[in-house]
């Protein structure tokens, strides 16, 4: 416990800095939580969703895992779906993934690390799939091509959700962004326009493919 002194006094001195900037801001936060966005992140610590766009608490709700896998079998990550867009009515989903990625870099390199496989093999659907064209480039582009096809698949994978095509179906207005985040210079990139209809999904997520290969492919 002692070692992790420093974060509680961390924790006093934001909250009294908070307070003291905004006195009314924890009352207010304490009664609703009203986010307009979802963010499903990879779990790495350098890519904090609310630091890194400039939000505030209470204003994106979050789901990390390692290298931001979206799978219809993962019932945390569809229920953290489900709150966020039938509950909290979130206008937007951002699936951001970034470049430099362990989980990915530890599946181009068919490393083993430990049950952790088991999840990477989802990237490893991903990197099948693209397999033939993969090949063709450089380690590092390879890698961060990789790192882009990951996101572009989950963010169709949050598509196909029988969530988002009930919201869809149902008329809710909700669009789903692919993201990237580059650590070198803390600069996130759109890889589409966003998804706002079940109809869209398949164009939007074959002009994201074929953006993120005119990128690599020379
Ligand atoms: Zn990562």
């Amino acid at each position: 416990m002692a070692d992790l002194n420093h974060l509680l006094q961390q924790n006093r001195e934001w909250a009294a800095r908070t307070i003291s900037e905004d006195p009314d801001f924890f009352a207010r936060l304490a009664k609703i939580q009203d986010p307009k966005y979802l963010w499903i992140g990879c779990s790495d610590s350098r890519v904090p969703a609310n630091q890194i766009t400039g939000m505030e608490p209470g204003e994106v709700f979050v789901h990390r895992n390692v290298a931001n896998v979206v799978v219809p079998t993962d019932l945390n990550c569809l229920s953290t779906i489900q709150f966020a867009v039938d509950l909290l009515q979130v206008e937007h989903i951002i699936v951001c993934g970034h470049y430099g990625c362990g989980g990915i870099q530890t599946t181009l390199d068919g490393r083993r690390i430990g049950l952790a496989d088991n999840w990477l093999r989802h990237v490893g659907d991903v990197m099948d799939k693209h397999q033939q064209r993969l090949n063709m480039l450089d380690s590092s582009q390879r890698a961060s091509a990789l790192c882009e096809l990951n996101v572009i698949e989950q963010a169709l994978n949050v598509c196909q959700s029988t969530v988002m095509q009930d919201a869809w179906q149902r008329g809710q207005p909700v669009q789903v962004h692919s993201w990237i985040y580059a650590l070198k210079d803390g600069r996130l990139k759109a890889l589409n326009n966003g998804i706002a209809s079940a109809a869209q999904a398949a164009e939007e997520y074959r002009q994201a493919v074929e953006m993120c290969w005119s990128r690599y492919e020379k």
